[in-house]
């Protein structure tokens, strides 16, 4: 939530209407997303603007069936919205409000991956006529501060004379094992290094150096690449040369074919981002993320520079 919410008020500023978020290059939203994780999502939400400006009349539909056939919404978002904005019952089912309930009903200590048909009717049961939107934030609210996963406050929980699974004496679902979400030494982790990088770099015209955007592509292409710079514009699209990015080689080189005097010609914010990834990942597990990070639409590549999509 602290992370959250000033990109969302700074996203809501720039585009207050789906329309607006329409309009946006990807690369801005990709800045504006800025180091929140899953990337793709910022494309998709300008995907669902997009599809909400065109096909809705610049309003986001109402009933949790024409949410879900706006492209990367599901289950849980259509319901989340129907519930929160529209504030219509609906039956959300994120993984705190999942926990609380099977705990509390069922008497399981944590749910399982994904929820079921049946459990979707079940707990759809049980979400009350009146006053459904305090139950869906009450039991979301509820699972994130007091019935954790790891630390359920079960002593102080004004439900503990209702929880089975307290009841039970907190047994350990049978056969589950826990899930540990990994993050250091990831592809996720070095993936998210790259796009800082490409981030740091900034778009067009507006890298935050106080250098010509230009310099900090050319500075990689041309000198790291061992390129020149008629190589460069024969290869890149027209309007490249106006392109802020890095060199690919100063990410996938390795140590002793790296250029550091280009290295040290991007500016510093950009050069730390890039040894952050170096420092992460070997040439040959960069170069593959690289390689996936373009064929996703999160990264693109010109002339040998690599830069946020346009
Ligand atoms: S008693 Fe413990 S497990 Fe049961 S709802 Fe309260 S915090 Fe959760």
């Amino acid at each position: 939530m602290v992370r959250v919410a000033p990109r969302w008020a700074e996203w809501m500023r720039r585009w207050p209407t789906p329309a607006d978020l329409a309009d946006a290059s990807p690369a801005e939203v990709l800045l504006a997303w800025d180091s929140l994780g899953y990337p793709r999502r910022a494309l998709r939400l300008r995907d669902t603007a997009r599809a909400i400006a065109d096909d809705h009349d610049n309003a986001v539909p109402v009933g949790e069936a024409a949410l879900r056939a706006l492209p990367g919404v599901g289950d849980y978002t259509a319901a989340a919205v129907t519930a929160f904005a529209h504030r219509q019952p609906a039956t959300v089912l994120d993984v705190n409000i999942r926990r609380v309930l099977g705990r509390v009903f069922a008497g399981r200590s944590h749910p399982t991956p994904a929820p079921t048909r049946a459990e979707r009717d079940w707990a759809a049961a049980l979400v009350p006529t009146d006053e459904h939107v305090e139950w869906n934030a009450g039991l979301m609210e509820f699972g994130a501060l007091v019935c954790t996963s790891r630390n359920p406050a079960c002593e102080e929980c004004p439900l503990q004379a209702e929880c089975r699974w307290f009841a039970a004496g907190r047994p350990a679902d049978a056969g589950r094992k826990p899930t540990i979400q990994a993050w250091h030494g990831t592809d996720r982790q070095l993936r998210g290094a790259i796009m800082a990088v490409l981030r740091a770099a900034g778009p067009p015209g507006a890298d935050g150096s106080g250098a010509p955007a230009e310099a900090v592509a050319a500075a990689g292409a041309n000198e790291a690449a061992g390129s020149d710079a008629a190589a460069a514009s024969e290869t890149a699209p027209a309007g490249a040369g106006q392109v802020s990015g890095v060199a690919r080689a100063l990410l996938t080189a390795g140590t002793a074919d790296l250029d550091a005097e280009a290295l040290a010609a991007l500016p510093d914010r950009v050069e730390a981002a890039v040894l952050r990834v170096r420092e992460l990942g070997d040439s040959e597990r960069v170069d593959r993320l690289v390689r996936a990070l373009v064929a996703d639409g999160l990264a693109a590549e010109s002339g040998g520079v690599l830069h946020l999509p346009q």
